[in-house]
């Protein structure tokens, strides 16, 4: 048995599932909305499973849904990216994992920036790599270009940044983007950037690919669950210049091979047809709000957030002399209502009084998380 695997915690999403699925609790942790698909694209996926294809794919996708792909991001963020350089995966945790698979050599150093997505570490150590941590600080979450400059050393590759960033809702600015190309171009490092919650902004929030910056070294990880509300899909997919591109596509034949068509097929409709996302994004508007107020008028203080579904509370400001872990087992366990607690997701030095809620719910599951969260203080 590989004594990584072996001492891994089973990921904070899963564990805070099932125990509010034990406790009959809301569900605001793991991030995954109640609402908000476009019912065409169901109508379309139900269609193709059964006049279309059903059969393996090509491994890298097919063809109309990178061809799909290059057309939405010309339009959306005027990026230059042709069908070729798409690898279509089962989600992008698989496209993050092929990236690494196929970027990392044993010994390579990959730059995570904390509070990180919880895959990214084993990941790169899976792939040989050395995780070397940045760890931002609340309220501001800023990085900045000696922050990063600090960890570089001659072994680093790579650096994985996330924006619209989980678990903050972070959305990075122009000068924090120019930071990280120029460090990664000083060293000559790849850019790995999981930009899964593009399509996911608050009103206002302005987003930018690294793809768009730095395209000759930024690999884009993009994902349809997160673009249309449909999380169970796992369709996601990796960007890359074209040479990458193929060394990806070699690593990702061998994780999962391909992709289901018909979601394939579907999410290539739906990239078509973004018209079908404004009711959503209204709702997750106005969700966005509903979460903050009601959590507002009853004492707790918020951390600003620009994208994701994702709202962060601070326990310490809100009055609240708990840690996150304990906090958020006795609010799934005695209060009704299931929170992601910050701190997993920083291996070094966390910051242990915060945690994070979905809004991307009903007005009743919202109105009962927040009742909940009261209850828990
Ligand atoms: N991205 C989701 C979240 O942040 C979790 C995904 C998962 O559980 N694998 O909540």
């Amino acid at each position: 048995m590989n004594p990584q695997f072996e001492a891994m915690p089973v990921s904070i999403f899963e564990e805070m599932s099932l125990a509010a699925a034990r406790h009959g609790a809301v569900n605001l942790g793991q991030g995954f909305p109640d609402f908000g698909w476009p019912e065409p694209l169901l109508d379309e996926a139900a269609r193709l499973l059964r006049e279309g294809s059903n059969q393996y794919p090509p491994s890298r996708g097919l063809p109309v849904l990178r061809e799909a792909l290059a057309a939405f991001y010309a339009d959306r963020q005027q990026l230059a990216l042709a069908p070729e350089q798409f690898v279509v995966t089962s989600g992008a945790t698989e496209a993050i994992a092929a990236v690494l698979l196929a970027a990392l050599e044993p010994g390579d150093g990959a730059i995570v920036i904390a509070p990180a997505y919880d895959a990214y570490a084993p990941l790169i150590r899976r792939a040989g790599g050395m995780v070397q941590e940045v760890v931002l600080r609340p309220p501001s979450w800023r990085i900045d270009r000696d922050l990063l400059a600090a960890v570089v050393t001659s072994a680093t590759k790579m650096l994985v940044v996330n924006n619209p960033h989980n678990p903050t809702g972070r959305v990075l600015d122009a000068e924090e983007l120019a930071a990280v190309v120029a460090v990664a171009r000083e060293h000559d490092l790849l850019i790995v950037s999981d930009e899964v919650w593009e399509e996911v902004l608050a009103p206002g929030a302005r987003f930018t690919s690294l793809a768009s910056l730095a395209p000759e070294r930024t690999i884009k990880i993009g994902s349809a669950g997160k673009i249309f509300s449909l999380t169970g899909w796992k369709v996601g997919w990796a960007a890359a210049p074209r040479q990458l591109a193929d060394v990806i596509a070699r690593a990702h034949q061998y994780l999962t091979f391909a992709t289901p068509p018909h979601l394939q097929a579907a999410v290539a409709t739906g990239l078509r047809h973004i018209e079908w996302l404004d009711a959503p994004r209204e709702g997750f508007g106005s969700a966005r709000r509903r979460l903050a107020e009601g959590l507002e008028a009853a004492g707790f203080v918020l951390l600003p957030s620009e994208g994701t579904y994702f709202q962060c509370v601070d326990l310490v400001a809100s009055g609240i002399a708990l840690d996150d872990r304990t906090f958020a087992d006795l609010a799934v366990a005695h209060a009704g209502t299931a929170v992601i607690p910050l701190s997993p997701f920083t291996e070094g030095k966390p910051e242990r009084g915060l945690v994070r809620l979905c809004f991307a719910k009903h007005d009743a599951t919202i109105d009962a998380g927040i009742a909940a969260m009261t209850k828990a203080r």
